[in-house]
């Protein structure tokens, strides 16, 4: 256990002891034996014979560059954290498809299907109207298989998006929560 902190002394009778290291004057309960310098930072003895009491350092404690230290420390996850936000915000920009009201929509398993359907109604309404009847249909199926191709290809690829950002996000939170745990035990 901590010995008590002695507190500036103003005006008081017990005003008798100072500081072995700096001198500052201390008030201390009768029976303390240890107490630290709240100027200093010095943790000290108490010796008393006769009525008279002086104080020995023991150790110097830097409580001001601790106290420095611990701000740094806090400092630093705040100056992370940011980082990260602002990092994320770039990155959660690109991925993210901002919507015709201003709002940003996630890339979900959704839009994908919805554009799987779009391009191959596309591609079966160009084949339609590409087929004269009479005609050969080979062209027209070429269309149409042009069409589910890439209804294919760009649903692997939305599907795709759509997980990496699901990753980068889980990423991102777990960082940012260890992150702020960091900082409440810095602050605690
Ligand atoms: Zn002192």
């Amino acid at each position: 256990m901590n010995p008590p902190a002695a507190s500036p002394v103003v005006g008081s009778p017990l005003a008798a002891i100072t500081c072995d290291h700096c001198a500052a004057p201390l008030s201390v309960p009768d029976d303390a034996r240890f107490v630290i310098c709240s100027h200093c930072g010095s943790r000290l003895e108490i010796q008393r014979s006769g009525g008279v009491a002086c104080t020995h350092v023991l150790e110097k404690i830097d409580a001001r560059t601790a106290r420095v230290e611990h701000g740094l420390t806090e400092l630093l996850i705040r100056e992370r954290i940011d980082l990260l936000e602002r990092q994320w915000a770039i990155r959660g920009g690109r991925h993210i498809d901002h919507s015709r009201d201003g709002g940003s929509v996630k890339p979900a398993a959704k839009p994908t299907i919805i554009g799987f359907i779009v391009v191959i109604a596309v591609g079966v309404t160009i084949a339609n109207l590409a087929w004269q009847p009479g005609a050969s249909p080979v062209g027209a199926i070429l269309i149409a298989s042009v069409f589910v191709v890439l209804a294919i290809v760009l649903g692997i690829s939305d599907a795709r998006r759509a997980a990496e950002f699901r990753r980068a996000e889980v990423r991102y939170l777990q960082a940012r929560q260890t992150l702020l745990d960091q900082l409440k035990q810095t602050t605690m």
